[in-house]
C-alpha cells in the first residue's frame, strides 16, 4: 500500500512539474517576442530623436507616417498630433500616431533639412 502511495506521489509530483513548466515556457515565449517587438520599435527610422528623418519640406511629413504599416498588426498608422520641438537651435517635428487595427501608439521625429542659403 506505501508503495502504490508513494508512486501516486511522485506522479503528481511530476504531473504538477510539467504543467508548471509548460506555462513558465510559455511566458518566455510571450517575453521574448514582445522583446523582439520592442527592439523592432527602436530601430524604426525616427523612433528616437537623435535619429529623426530628414525631410525637405513640413508636408512630406504626415504621408510618410501614414505610408509605413503597423509594425505589431501590419494596419494602417494616422496621424494624431504633429507638434515642433526646439532644442536649442535645432527644431524637430514630432508625429504621434496610432494603430487603426490595433490602436498602437508610436512616436516618430523628422527634422526638415534647412532652406536657408548661405
Ligand atoms: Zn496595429
Amino acid at each position: 500500500v506505501n508503495v502504490v502511495l508513494g508512486l501516486a506521489v511522485v506522479a503528481a509530483l511530476v504531473w504538477i512539474a510539467v504543467i508548471v513548466g509548460r506555462r513558465v515556457s510559455q511566458i518566455d515565449r510571450i517575453r521574448a517576442a514582445s522583446d523582439g517587438l520592442a527592439q523592432a520599435e527602436l530601430l524604426r527610422e525616427g523612433a528616437v530623436r537623435e535619429r529623426a528623418i530628414e525631410v525637405d519640406s513640413p508636408a512630406q511629413i504626415e504621408p510618410r507616417v501614414e505610408r509605413e504599416p503597423c509594425l505589431r498588426c501590419g494596419g494602417r498608422i494616422h496621424v494624431e498630433a504633429h507638434e515642433i520641438e526646439t532644442i536649442g537651435e535645432l527644431v524637430l517635428r514630432r508625429v504621434r500616431a496610432a494603430c487603426g487595427g490595433c490602436g498602437a501608439r508610436s512616436i516618430t521625429w523628422f527634422r526638415v533639412r534647412s532652406s536657408v542659403v548661405h
